[in-house]
């Protein structure tokens, strides 16, 4: 008779850590920061492998269209009767 149940906690942790292919290190993918998580320990692993990060590019988008807010309009004489 074996217990077994030492053995399924051992593999659950080391199905939980998985290794970041950038810096090589062990991480919980659940607090990686970057979008791919199961690849990247963190967003600037992410970056630094892809050039660009997932989450970067969306925000890249965004910022173009902001960028337009200095409208100087010449106030509309009122008419003086
Ligand atoms: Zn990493």
């Amino acid at each position: 008779m074996t217990d077994n149940t030492v053995d399924r906690r051992q593999n659950a942790e080391l199905t939980e850590m998985v290794r970041c292919i950038r810096c090589k290190l062990r991480y919980a993918p659940t607090k990686s920061t970057s979008s791919l998580k199961l690849t990247y320990c963190s967003f600037l692993c992410e970056l630094g492998d892809l050039g660009f990060s997932m989450a970067g590019l969306e925000h890249m988008e965004r910022a173009s269209t902001v960028a337009h807010e200095d409208e100087t309009e010449t106030p509309e004489p009122v008419g003086v009767d």
